[in-house]
């Protein structure tokens, strides 16, 4: 894992440190968010499409932190008591998806918010820690390359790999 820690990201371009895929615990969360805020807002306008109030909304709960929801968790924050039709919700959950700024979780069935602004084929590396729940995002191209050719090899068509791995990050092993 260290050399993959180590890797130059096809993502931003930028180093990808330990740090990168795992923000500090005391990190500026504050600007964390913001900056996704802002990057969804101009990835949505470059393309012709609205970051509407609820998708904005969905985002935004999504950015409390760097730890994936349900889509039941996001409903119930976002209504408060109130009441708010999950189908809403679930469609804000498509758009972001579709455009890269939100991720599936599949081994736990939730969402979170991508903080890396990459686009949205690039292979990516799901690192899921097992103790503080924070998801990283590590650049998967070798290793999409790799099972790309063993498909291939076994006369087989991959339609969307996901690569999930569970441990511990960097900061919970200190
Ligand atoms: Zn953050
Ligand atoms: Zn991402
Ligand atoms: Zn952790």
């Amino acid at each position: 894992m260290a050399e993959l820690a180590r890797m130059v990201s096809p993502l931003d371009g930028q180093d990808m440190t330990r740090a990168t895929v795992f923000p500090a615990p005391d990190h500026d969360h504050d600007s964390c968010a913001s900056a996704a805020i802002m990057h969804a807002e101009e990835f949505c306008a470059a393309r012709g499409q609205r970051l509407t109030p609820m998708r904005r909304q969905v985002l935004q709960a999504l950015l409390a932190s760097h730890k994936p929801l349900g889509a039941y968790e996001i409903i119930e924050r976002l209504a408060q008591g109130g009441r708010l039709a999950p189908i809403t919700v679930y469609r804000a959950l498509d758009f972001l998806r579709e455009n890269g700024l939100v991720h599936r979780i599949e081994s736990r069935n939730a969402f979170v918010a991508c903080v890396h602004h990459h686009s949205g084929g690039d292979p990516v590396v799901f690192l899921i820690c097992e103790r503080c729940g924070t998801v990283g995002e590590a650049p998967g191209g070798a290793m999409a390359d790799a099972l790309k050719q063993s498909c291939r090899a076994a006369g087989f068509a991959p339609k969307s790999p996901v690569i999930e791995i569970a441990g511990i990050c960097s900061h919970c092993r200190e």
